[in-house]
């Protein structure tokens, strides 16, 4: 009878441990699945010296930039993708402008991603302009393609300020980079209630999401 009894929590045991297995095997796959392979560069615009633009109550581009990018780049390498940052923290990558910009694109083309994304912010000098808009090289399909499927998911954070892919033939990164790349113009620092949503940890949780978002539908 013990005998029995002990065969049985055996055999139960063993059971277990195969389901177990199974299930961390199976989580393993589907973490790796939609991912592997595929590497994405995001280029947190500016820093250092080099705020980029100021907002109309003293937002510095440089912060929102590598804030939403360091977000970003959560989302993604949750989702099994690899990501590479030109900047992980508050320098610039040169000593001057045009060095960091070549550096940057250094990067880009050195790691040879499927798609690079640089994040920056706008400013006009109507203060009324707002809504984010992504720009690609005019020449670029790929270029175009991921633009405007950006484009589209970030019109969905409030489709009152809904804005067009646009293409751009004199931008260094994008002129220059050999790769497939998108600059991602989060929203107006010079509009005064863009600017609030901008520096705030939510808003920037949103538009970190819409990116990663458009990312993951450009990469299927
Ligand atoms: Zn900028």
């Amino acid at each position: 009878m013990i005998g029995c009894l002990l065969a049985l929590l055996i055999i139960c045991y063993k059971a277990g441990e195969q389901l177990k297995a199974g299930i961390l095997n199976g989580r393993e796959t589907a973490g790796s699945v939609s991912g592997s392979g595929t590497l994405i560069v995001l280029d947190a615009g500016h820093g250092g010296i080099d705020v980029g633009k100021m907002g109309v109550n003293g937002a510095e581009e440089k912060e929102i930039n590598l804030k939403i990018s360091l977000k970003i780049k959560k989302l993604l390498t949750e989702d099994g993708i690899s990501v590479v940052m030109t900047r992980s923290d508050n320098d610039r990558l040169g000593d001057t402008q045009k060095a960091d910009l070549k550096e940057r694109v250094r990067i880009m083309n050195e790691k040879h991603p499927v798609l690079a994304v640089s994040i920056h912010q706008n400013s006009y000098e109507g203060a009324e302009v707002r809504g984010p808009q992504v720009f690609y090289y005019t020449d670029s399909d790929a270029g175009r393609s991921a633009a405007r499927i950006l484009q589209e998911e970030l019109n969905r954070i409030d489709p009152v300020y809904s804005r067009e892919a646009k293409g751009n033939s004199s931008y260094y990164i994008l002129k220059n980079a050999e790769v497939p790349v998108v600059i991602v113009e989060c929203g107006f620092l010079s509009n005064v209630e863009e600017e609030e949503l901008l520096i705030s940890d939510e808003y920037q949780d949103t538009v970190a999401g819409a990116v990663s978002e458009g990312i993951k539908k450009y990469i299927d």
